[in-house]
């Protein structure tokens, strides 16, 4: 029996750029009667960390913590809503170009 894998196929996780997710809202938590937890973390929200809230469900969790989460995903990590981007903040052509010297 022969079994010849050629690496193919896609396969590569795709997550958001940094332009966008540095263009995801983010500021110093306030605590507001609740808690709140960070659900990457599972740690909860102290007044006066920093925070970053995704806009299209109003989901909150810590700036470093969701900033790792979507390197590797487009959904919330809660409700796994697509986290919508304003495309006015994104590159118009994937910026990244691989360099290979031959
Ligand atoms: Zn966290
Ligand atoms: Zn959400």
């Amino acid at each position: 029996m022969q079994m010849q894998q050629r690496g193919g196929g896609g396969g590569v996780t795709h997550g958001l750029g940094p332009s966008a997710i540095a263009a995801l809202p983010a500021y110093a938590y306030e605590k507001k009667g609740g808690a709140d937890d960070c659900a990457v973390c599972l740690g909860e929200l102290q007044r006066g960390e920093d925070v970053k809230q995704l806009p299209a469900c109003a989901h909150l969790f810590h700036d470093a913590c969701v900033d790792a989460w979507l390197r590797l995903h487009v959904t919330c990590p809660v409700c796994r809503f697509p986290v919508e981007v304003d495309a006015a903040a994104l590159p118009p052509a994937a910026a990244q170009v691989v360099a290979q010297s031959q």
